[in-house]
């Protein structure tokens, strides 16, 4: 039995079991409810819902889990469901969702001019609603700007015994290798990952935070990772951050080329959803230029909506090419980005 929390208006907490045939008629069937499955943590979610609260009067019920766990129950529940609306952090995942066929399709005016052709579904069942870069971070007392061009640079003998990687299964390294297969072909793509592997200081582990700290203590000299990560770092009142800072810098690789590959964290309404209006209402609401500032100035993330305020630590970045890969194709490459991964040896 696995426990999840439930964090409604009345701040209720109940535990559902997730092998979910009888799954929880407690949940919010009413009008002005919408339930919410998340695979984004909850400090990172909630206290947009919270605001949506008390905005629109509709009460929001979130149960959070691992993205894979919630897409499985999603599966298992069918009809039966209770969730209106899933969220998850990685274009692979949204269109995992869609494949698995547990999304619908939504018509709305407001999103389509909020969210840019490419960051959202090409059949309108998953909608990105903030934006991440996967880029280069260096340390700064060993590698000149300079000495960075592009991705697929790093696979250059000049790399050897220098780069961190996060693992093969982790779904971020598997978007870029998805983006790159689309950008110049599987076998490029191969050869590029054959040799960024043999690049590595060591075999890959760890979170992206992780790289990053690697980097800083020296382990290696440069590494990929999520923007938001580095910007968490930065933001963070702790020492040791604020040293770890003072080591790593970030570098947009692929300027004169595609740009920077990008993922987003996004959303779909579900199949059988009971709560469709609210839950349009509450995607609307996530991409309003107050939601799509909160993530920048939260959580260091890009907004979809070009409009919307962004925060200090993003343009200390400054700007940037980014890749406008229709980010459907990050879903559609997963499982050869997968076998790719596993035929260079990247563990
Ligand atoms: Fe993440």
């Amino acid at each position: 039995m696995n426990r999840f929390t439930i964090n409604s208006f009345t701040k209720n907490i109940i535990s559902i079991a997730v092998s979910c045939a009888v799954l929880a008629p407690s949940l919010a069937q009413a009008d002005g409810e919408v339930n919410v499955y998340s695979a984004r943590k909850e400090a990172l979610i909630k206290p947009l819902l919270d605001k949506f609260e008390a905005q629109s009067g509709v009460t929001v019920n979130l149960i959070t889990g691992k993205a894979d766990a919630l897409l499985q129950r999603l599966k298992i529940e069918g009809k039966a469901s209770p969730a209106d609306m899933f969220i998850t952090v990685d274009a692979g995942r949204l269109q995992r969702a869609k494949e698995a066929g547990v999304l619908q399709a939504i018509q709305s005016e407001r999103l389509n001019n909020a969210i840019p052709e490419n960051l959202r579904d090409a059949d309108n069942l998953w909608f990105g609603l903030s934006q991440r870069a996967r880029t280069i971070f260096f340390a700064k007392d060993k590698v000149k700007p300079s000495q960075l061009s592009t991705y697929e640079a790093l696979a250059e003998p000049q790399w050897k015994g220098k780069i961190c990687l996060r693992s093969s299964n982790n779904i971020y390294n598997q978007s870029l290798v998805a983006s790159m297969i689309d950008n110049i072909g599987n076998e490029a793509t191969l050869d590029w990952a054959t040799k960024l592997v043999k690049n590595a200081a060591k075999p890959p582990s760890g979170g992206d935070t992780d790289q990053i700290k690697a980097v800083a203590a020296g382990v290696c000299e440069v590494t990929l990772a999520n923007t938001y990560y580095f910007g968490r770092i930065m933001n963070s009142d702790k020492a040791s951050d604020k040293k770890l800072i003072e080591k790593v810098a970030l570098f947009w690789p692929n300027q004169q080329d595609r740009g920077v590959h990008m993922n987003v964290s996004g959303a779909g309404i579900t199949k059988h959803a009971r709560h469709k209006e609210n839950a349009i209402k509450l995607l609307e609401f996530m991409t309003s230029p107050e939601s799509q500032a909160w993530y920048a100035s939260v959580n260091s993330e890009f907004p979809v909506l070009k409009q919307a305020e962004t925060s200090p630590s993003l343009e200390s970045w400054g700007s940037f090419k980014a890749d406008s890969i229709a980010l459907n194709k990050l879903g559609e490459n997963n499982r050869a980005a997968v076998e790719l991964m596993d035929k260079a040896g990247w563990k």
